[in-house]
């Protein structure tokens, strides 16, 4: 009987011992990754139907999503520094400092930013370190919505590959850009609208550092139709993946 005992108590020592050596200690469970989308602002860009394509589309990637229509949500600083990423599509609009105060904090801690058109780059004209962080700011949009062309200048940036020049119908945006923008795409002006910007070669995606939060930004999504076209739609949810510090697959 002893022997037996013996035996048995070797060979569970020896697999805890293998255990051990070959799989190492248990890992905690994973944890989902969590993202803020917050929509509100001018209703012509439609915040909401925008968000309504890309909020369960980033819920099905394994996503904790919460969805909000009130700046107030940013003043929950330990909620905000608690996320991956945070969506913006919030048109024009004000932001009291306090709200500003939050989320630029918590960009800056590493939170992820990302967002379209106007609900990120023409948003709370008023604060410049709001703008300071987007990396661009919209100033005019000739011609209304017309068509124009997208050029994907970065092939390798995992955001941008495998995607080729594309056509849009929709407002092409004019902005004042940060040189410090990794851009990804750029359209050309034409001189139809306004003839002394002909020619001028304007950044439609790009992505930068605000702090250690990654920030990405796409001009196209006038309105929710503009998500119908592939490039476009493929762009800003690699965007978003980005923003939240995902690897993504090509
Ligand atoms: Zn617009």
């Amino acid at each position: 009987m002893k022997l037996q005992r013996l035996v048995l108590v070797a060979i569970v020592m020896s697999f805890m011992f293998v255990n051990l050596v070959f799989c190492g200690p248990a890992t905690p469970p994973q944890t989902k990754k969590k993202a803020l989308f917050v929509w509100g602002g001018w209703d012509g860009h439609e915040p909401k139907e925008c968000v309504d394509i890309f909020a369960p589309w980033l819920e099905a990637q394994g996503f904790e999503v919460e969805v909000s229509d009130s700046l107030d949500t940013y003043l929950d600083i330990e909620k905000l520094k608690s996320l991956d990423v945070i969506v913006q599509s919030v048109t024009q609009g004000k932001i009291t400092g306090e709200q500003a105060r939050a989320l630029l904090e918590a960009v800056r801690s590493g939170v992820g930013l990302a967002g379209w058109h106007g609900g990120l780059a023409d948003s709370f004209h008023s604060n410049m370190e709001y703008q300071f962080m987007v990396g661009g700011q919209w100033v005019a949009h000739p011609g209304g919505v017309i068509d124009y062309e997208v050029n994907i200048t970065d092939h390798e940036d995992p955001i941008t590959a495998g995607l080729t020049d594309f056509k849009v119908h929709s407002e092409q945006y004019y902005l004042h850009i940060d040189p410090l923008n990794e851009v990804l795409a750029t359209t050309t002006f034409s001189a139809e609208y306004a003839p002394w910007i002909e020619d001028v070669v304007m950044p439609v995606v790009w992505k930068k550092m605000y702090g250690k939060g990654r920030v990405f930004y796409s001009s196209l999504g006038h309105v929710a139709e503009d998500f119908k076209v592939h490039e476009a739609r493929k762009i800003m949810e690699r965007g978003i993946l980005w923003a939240a510090g995902v690897k993504i697959s090509k």
